[in-house]
């Protein structure tokens, strides 16, 4: 539950799901989750927006969620794509659905979309959002990191102090971009120290079980990438079945270590794999 990860009492474990673009696609989604509920994740958390979904199937598997499988779900909402009165009445849908948690995010400009029209959102950074919701709502907060900054920031020192104005609009605990190597994320909760920052962050990892999601999802999050991750893609890239396995075994390597290392809770970016999620689960 979210609130053990709140109180700190336990290395949480949850995931990330995303709904899918296309409408035959979206029934298969129900019985993913399903499959990942058995695994019993502290929480779920549901992309907005990414890959042009639109914010009725967030907040429709958000519900399914929270109120079918009875697992505490956060629903994320972006500057890009919420103007005020669509934040106001998707509040209110919150509301209504017993949804009492959001992870509010700044997005990225949508191919769609004209810088000029990117340059004129409403609330400018995530944290406008966060003053708004914490303003107008009783809603419980969370925001995103980056262990390894932002692509914008100029430096990693200048991105912390913008994420202590987050926390202190009212954010109360954090998920982070993925990483591949573990001491960049240690080295980020000493950073994180420094600032005063003190709400729980959870770590993001993304397990790669095949040689193209590096082209996508890896490359846009500007993640580094370690010798022994580039190593194991030159061994088994070519071979699916064994690249599958490696990663997994990677992220299991990666996850085993930070629950060692004791961090608030363990964020994992799921691709609505339930079965890849088994096996990393079992490996632990
Ligand atoms: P912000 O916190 O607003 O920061 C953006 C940049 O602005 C940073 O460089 C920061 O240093 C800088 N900044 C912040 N405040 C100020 C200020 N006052 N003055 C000057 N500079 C400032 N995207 C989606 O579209 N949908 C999703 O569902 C989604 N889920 C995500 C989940 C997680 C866990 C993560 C890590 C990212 C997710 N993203 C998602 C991607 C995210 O929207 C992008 O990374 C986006 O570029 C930044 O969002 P943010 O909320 O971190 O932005």
């Amino acid at each position: 539950m979210i609130k053990d990860l709140l109180n700190k009492t336990k290395t949480s474990i949850s995931f990330e799901v995303f709904p899918p673009k296309k409408e035959d696609e979206f029934q298969d989604v129900f019985s993913k989750l399903d499959a990942l509920a058995v695994l019993k994740p502290d929480f779920i958390s549901c992309t907005y927006g990414a890959g042009g979904s639109k914010s009725e199937k967030t907040m429709e598997i958000a519900s399914y969620i929270q109120n079918k499988l009875n697992i505490d779900t956060i629903a994320h909402m972006t500057c890009v794509g919420f103007k005020k009165q669509d934040l106001e009445k998707n509040c209110h849908l919150l509301e209504k659905e017993k949804i009492p948690y959001v992870l509010a995010l700044r997005g990225d400009r949508p191919l769609t979309m004209t810088e000029e029209q990117f340059q004129s959102r409403e609330f400018f950074y995530a944290s406008d959002m966060v003053h708004y919701l914490k303003k107008n709502t009783s809603l419980q907060i969370a925001g995103a990191c980056y262990p390894e900054k932002h692509y914008e920031a100029d430096s990693i020192e200048s991105d912390l102090e913008h994420l202590k104005e987050k926390i202190d609009a009212g954010v109360c605990f954090l998920i982070s971009q993925m990483f591949f190597c573990n001491d960049t994320f240690y080295r980020f909760l000493e950073r994180t120290i420094k600032m005063g920052i003190t709400v729980p962050i959870c770590a993001g990892i993304m397990p790669i079980t095949s040689a193209k999601q590096l082209g996508t999802s890896v490359k846009l999050s500007g993640a580094s990438l370690p010798k022994a991750f580039t190593d194991m893609v030159a061994r088994y890239g070519d071979h699916p079945e064994d690249m599958r396995k490696a990663g997994i075994a990677y992220a299991a390597e990666q996850i085993y270590g930070l629950k060692k290392h004791g961090v608030d809770g363990i964020h994992i970016y799921t691709m609505n794999r339930p079965k890849a999620m088994a096996e990393l689960l079992k490996q632990l």
